[in-house]
């Protein structure tokens, strides 16, 4: 362990953000990495407590008691190589993980958690920084070809191991650029780009190809971008390839089908936000969906709107009004009850503390409008009893909106996707397929695996590496009899 009494000595070492000011003027980073001193005490409050629930707390089980003693050590170096050895993509974890595994440390009982997340962030910075991340190509080539179909972390994740032990991989990715949710979605002031183009370069030096603008099928909603100029059939797939891997996310949004949604001015947060992140990329669009001097109502308390609220920001809204369905959660978490879970609790991203009016227990009741044109939004409190929602009587009241935004969440992966593949579907609408036992991450079709949230539903971005990890594992399994890749 790192220092026998740091945690009695030192308080958290938090990473510091730039003022909310500076930040909402530009689309960058603004988060500052520990610096060597801060990082070290921070590993130093690691208590190595025998039992360490933060490593069950953290999807992918990251080994966090050994990189936190490695860190406080001052060995880098090895703390990367331990840290690399259960998660592809630190950097983005290390920047975008909710942390599950800070609720789950020890000395969240009575004190701050070890900050796990920052130390993540800082050792794959610093391993950046210094040239130590390199690519691992295959010493040999097994002849097997592997067909990832979505480039989100899911879809990453898998391809980097399946081509680390000798398979030739290509991904395939409707979109124009690789990175699904990481890179048309999730905002750049939250994740840069160039974390994922990084790992682009480093992948193709491993061998993996990356085929974008090509979708795998060929019906596709036309309310979910799809940037396709060539489709592939799944059969043509199936003749190609010698496994496939689905990895294509759950991007059917959650719609809010009241009186006056058709009206010009209400979008899905997925029409809004992937067009930021197309203009940070140089993209010029002539008619990008801006909240500039307009009242706008984000509907959706969750993480969607707030990333809509932070793009809103600066874009300078006139005013910015988040609703949520659900009931104010409560400001601290019974901790006996809950820990080491991940407790429901009053959260306020970076993006609500840059501005902006929340209310809970709203439900939107219609949209009105003149010309075609949202202008209000008519909404009453709600209050849940007994798990079901009741209106509040005479609680109805309405809003100026010129910009709505729904951020309510996703309900499946694209079924028509996974119609032309033929698998058997859950009661939820995604991929049915285990992730225990023998035939795990199987989908119903030879060959056909399925990892991310296209196979659990919308979730994170941990879980997906989780999952392109451990379904890599049981492709390599099934195309060699056996498999040295890491559960
Ligand atoms: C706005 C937003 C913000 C979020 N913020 C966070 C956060 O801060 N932290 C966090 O942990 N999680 C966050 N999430 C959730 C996280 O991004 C997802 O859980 C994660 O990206 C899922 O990874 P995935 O690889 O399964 O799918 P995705 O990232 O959705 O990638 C799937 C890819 O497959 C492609 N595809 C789909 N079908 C086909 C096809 N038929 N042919 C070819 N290509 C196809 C899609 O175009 C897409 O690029 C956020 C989600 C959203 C929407
Ligand atoms: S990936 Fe997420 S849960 Fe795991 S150690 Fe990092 S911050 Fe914690």
């Amino acid at each position: 362990m790192g220092k026998i009494t740091g945690f009695m000595e030192f308080q958290r070492q938090k990473e510091s953000y730039l003022p909310a000011d500076s930040r909402v003027k530009n689309y960058k980073e603004f988060i500052l990495p520990l610096k060597n001193i801060e990082a070290k005490t921070e590993g130093a409050r690691c208590m190595d407590c025998g039992t360490p629930f933060c490593m069950t707390g953290c999807p992918v089980n990251n080994i966090i008691p050994d990189w936190n003693h490695l860190v406080y050590s001052g060995n880098y170096r090895e703390a990367l190589e331990t840290l690399h050895s259960t998660n592809n993509f630190p950097e983005f974890t290390g920047r975008i993980c909710p942390a599950p595994c800070e609720s789950a440390c020890v000395l969240a009982i009575n004190n701050d958690a070890v900050g796990i997340k920052s130390i993540e962030h800082f050792i794959i910075d610093k391993g950046w920084k210094n040239g130590w991340v390199l690519p691992q190509p295959a010493a040999f080539k097994t002849g097997k070809k592997v067909a990832v179909v979505g480039s989100g972390p899911a879809g990453l994740a898998a391809a980097q191991q399946l081509a680390r032990v000798g398979h030739d991989v290509t991904v395939f990715e409707k979109n124009d650029r690789i990175g699904g949710l990481l890179r048309y979605g999730i905002p750049g002031f939250k994740m840069e780009k160039s974390h994922i183009d990084r790992r682009i370069e480093q992948m193709q030096a491993e061998g993996v190809q990356f085929r974008t603008s090509v979708l795998i099928g060929e019906d596709f909603p036309s309310n979910i971008i799809n940037w396709t100029k060539k489709a592939i059939s799944p059969k043509q797939l199936e003749q190609n390839f010698d496994a496939i891997i689905l990895a294509g996310g759950a991007e059917l949004p959650r719609d809010l089908p009241v009186p006056g949604r058709e009206l010009k001015g209400i979008h899905f947060a997925m029409e809004f936000l992937p067009q930021q992140n197309q203009v940070d990329a140089g993209d010029k669009l002539n008619n990008q969906i801006m909240a500039n001097g307009k009242h706008v109502v984000v509907i959706g308390g969750g993480d969607t709107g707030s990333d809509c609220v932070g793009t809103c920001n600066r874009h300078s809204a006139a005013s910015l009004a988040q609703f949520e369905l659900m009931p104010q959660p409560p400001e601290q978490e019974d901790k006996p009850l809950v820990w080491p879970y991940w407790p429901i609790k009053l959260r306020t991203s970076s993006s609500q503390e840059e501005g902006c009016d929340r209310d809970w227990a709203v439900a939107t009741k219609r949209f009105e409008g003149k010309g075609g044109k949202v202008e209000k939004l008519i909404a009453a409190r709600v209050q849940w009893i007994d798990g079901k929602m009741q209106e509040v009587p005479n609680s109805e009241f309405e809003m100026k909106a010129d910009l709505v935004l729904l951020a309510m969440g996703f309900v499946s992966p694209v079924t028509q996707v996974l119609d032309a593949f033929a698998v058997d579907k859950d009661r939820r609408g995604n991929v049915k397929a285990t992730t225990d036992g023998d035939g795990c991450y199987q989908t119903s079709v030879d060959k056909v695996f399925a990892a991310g949230d296209m196979r659990r539903g919308q979730s994170l971005v941990v879980w997906a590496i989780r999952e392109g990890r451990q379904a890599a594992r049981a492709a390599d399994e099934f195309l060699m009899g056996a498999s040295n890749l890491p559960r």
